[in-house]
């Protein structure tokens, strides 16, 4: 099904060329794919593209010859062998001097490509981040996306529910979630979906196992779909049969947590400052030591994306950006807890748009 390209696109490269004076740049080269993606809709596996002033041009190879000229609202170049070679040829004939690249999404092999081939007087300036920040504001259209796949992500845990017993395995579990997800219109899994139950609640990136779930235990369930390239984020906690006390009081003091996370949320308030409000409820309840992780991500065409709701991120919120709020916490040997929502953040406040219930689900 051909998709037309998002309506940041044309908007998002002239904020990009809006930035190359300040660093004397004449052109950009994009590496990452969700970056490609973002910027041209172009969702193939092999990409470069090339940024001036004048305008944009996208190699790849004779596999997505048709495909690029589909989805790309831009000129496309396909080329035989390595792009970077193409890349470099470009850069001699348009005569660029400073060639920006993303210092952090390049391959070292393919840096070392460039730099070796390029034109006498070029050079390559390391840029980090330049479509990731334009990335954490999403627009109207990116939004549409993540309801949709959030909405996806809970009604396949819904429907997934009934199946879920004691006597199954935490893979069984995971293999149910991921199908459901696909049967309600998901293209895959953002990430590798988190099963985890009794003690192994206490890791909080459990990898599922052929271990069989057994009643009396807590389940941790993290899962996210991938719908028209966006993701959504969920984790709930369950109990088969009875759990004890202290289990329950940790659930408790993560729900107050992860409730404050999200009352504090509103634009203008820093990714800092939100976590600090989820860390200071765990502390107060003497569970600062066990929440190990930050507090949410942003999240869009990938689970993980600019802002980090960690301490020490600074970045103030804005309207638009569509962030997780997921705090918890882990006791080796005993178990652990995580609740998370994936929330849109707006001028007043926020909207959490995780229409499941968060309560301890008993099945
Ligand atoms: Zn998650
Ligand atoms: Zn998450």
């Amino acid at each position: 099904m051909k998709r037309p390209p998002l309506r940041a696109v044309p908007e998002g490269v002239r904020l990009l060329v809006e930035r190359f004076p300040e660093w004397k740049l004449d052109a950009l080269l994009v590496s990452a794919l969700p970056n490609i993606r973002y910027l041209t809709g172009f969702t193939g596996s092999n990409a470069l593209l090339a940024i001036t002033p004048g305008g944009v041009l996208l190699f790849t190879d004779p596999r997505y010859d048709i495909q690029a000229r589909e989805q790309a609202g831009c000129p496309v170049k396909v080329v035989r062998g390595p792009l970077t070679a193409a890349a470099n040829a470009w850069i001699a004939r348009q005569r660029l001097k400073r060639v920006g690249f993303e210092k952090s999404r390049l391959l070292y092999s393919d840096y070392a490509a460039l730099k070796e081939a390029l034109p006498l007087g070029a050079s390559l300036i390391a840029v980090a981040g330049w479509v990731e920040q334009l990335r954490m504001v999403k627009s109207e259209e990116e939004i549409g996306r993540i309801r949709q796949s959030v909405l996806t992500n809970s009604a396949a845990l819904a429907a997934s529910l009934p199946r879920i017993r004691a006597g199954i395995s935490e893979n069984d579990v995971a293999a149910e979630l991921e199908y459901q997800m696909r049967l309600h219109g998901a293209e895959k899994a953002a990430f590798d979906t988190i099963v985890a139950a009794g003690e192994r609640t206490a890791l909080p990136h459990a990898e599922p196992g052929p271990r069989l779930i057994e009643a009396n235990q807590l389940l941790l369930i993290d899962m996210g779909a991938s719908q028209a390239g966006y993701a959504s984020d969920m984790t709930r906690m369950f109990v088969l049969g009875k759990i004890g006390g202290r289990l329950r009081g940790i659930f408790n003091a993560v729900r107050k947590a992860q409730l404050a996370g999200i009352d504090s949320v509103r634009a203008g308030v820093t990714a800092g400052q939100v976590d600090r409000r989820a860390r200071q409820v765990l502390q107060s309840e003497g569970l600062g030591k066990a929440f190990v992780h930050s507090t949410g991500h942003g999240l869009g065409l990938e689970i993980h994306e600019a802002p980090r709701i960690g301490k020490k991120d600074k970045t103030a919120l804005r309207a638009g950006m569509v962030i997780t709020i997921e705090p918890g916490a882990y006791i080796d040997g005993l178990g652990g807890v995580r609740i998370e929502d994936t929330v849109l953040v707006t001028s007043t406040g926020c909207e959490v748009l995780t229409p499941t219930p968060k309560e301890l689900i008993s099945l």
